[in-house]
């Protein structure tokens, strides 16, 4: 059985737990150490489980305590060449990762962690270099897909391959067009290598759905371009046109920014 969980979603942090009960990945590394001990062991977790850290791009909400959890707790990093290396010019990142956590991913291929066959995939994105996931356990495939500007055919192919997918759903058209961001960040968000909005989510939902695909957590949410009951409206609607009923159909989440998720067992 899959275990998933996430310690926080949204610009405060990211950072997901994929389990199948004996080996574990941490997906993202943006969570406070403190605050992420304490979750682990609220959640009755153990950190020794974690065979490795995959992280998506160089973004301090994404790698605050990637250090902490390779030096103290000896769990290795994966990622690109590039990632390591916007990592340790990161500002936010005090510590080096000691040389022996470090591990190096190739996108598009295959790489054994655990029970987890792990495949980093590029994405569109403002980071020095920016990667989804697709994991595979179990005869089971779970994507990523967090800070991606917008959907490209490889993202649209990873849709088709998930079973789980954890899909960003950042902000509302209309609220970050009127909200109170300035210009520059507007056109940053709103980009091609900026965020996904939730249109875009909801369409690529629709378009690539299958039978296969059952939960999906929409991640990434604005706290000042979005709500929760925003985006189960939009997606709730681009589903229902092609017939299918959330809650009965497919599981559709909506994780939040600074609190952890129930523990959802596949
Ligand atoms: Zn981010
Ligand atoms: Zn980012």
């Amino acid at each position: 059985m899959l275990k998933f969980k996430s310690f926080g979603s949204g610009s405060s942090g990211n950072c997901y737990y994929l389990s199948n009960g004996e080996d574990a990945l941490l997906i993202d590394a943006g969570v406070g150490i403190r605050a992420l001990k304490r979750y682990f062991k609220e959640a009755q977790l153990k950190i020794d489980n974690v065979r490795g850290v995959l992280i998506t791009h160089d973004h301090a909400d994404h790698i605050k305590a990637v250090a902490h959890l390779a030096n103290d707790y000896r769990i290795p990093v994966y990622t690109t060449t590039k990632i390591h290396e916007g990592i340790r010019k990161s500002y936010c990142v005090t510590e080096n990762i000691e040389a022996e956590y470090v591990k190096l991913l190739e996108k598009e291929q295959e790489t054994e962690i655990g029970c987890f066959s792990v495949c980093s995939f590029e994405v569109p994105h403002d980071g020095t270099d920016n990667v989804g996931y697709r994991i595979r356990t179990e005869g089971k495939t779970f994507c990523v897909l967090t800070d991606i500007g917008h959907i490209t055919p490889t993202a649209e192919q990873m849709i088709k391959d998930a079973n789980y997918l954890v899909l960003e759903s950042n902000y509302d058209n209309s609220m970050l067009e009127m909200g109170p961001y300035p210009a520059y960040l507007k056109e940053r968000i709103g980009g091609e290598n900026g965020h996904l909005c939730n249109t875009d989510a909801a369409k690529a939902l629709a378009e690539n759905y299958h039978e296969g695909l059952t939960h999906v957590w929409l991640c990434h949410l604005s706290e000042e371009n979005n709500h929760p009951t925003i985006v189960e409206k939009c997606i709730g609607a681009h589903l229902y046109e092609i017939g299918l009923i959330v809650g009965k159909d497919i599981s559709i989440e909506v994780l939040r920014r600074k609190v952890p998720s129930d523990m959802y067992e596949l």
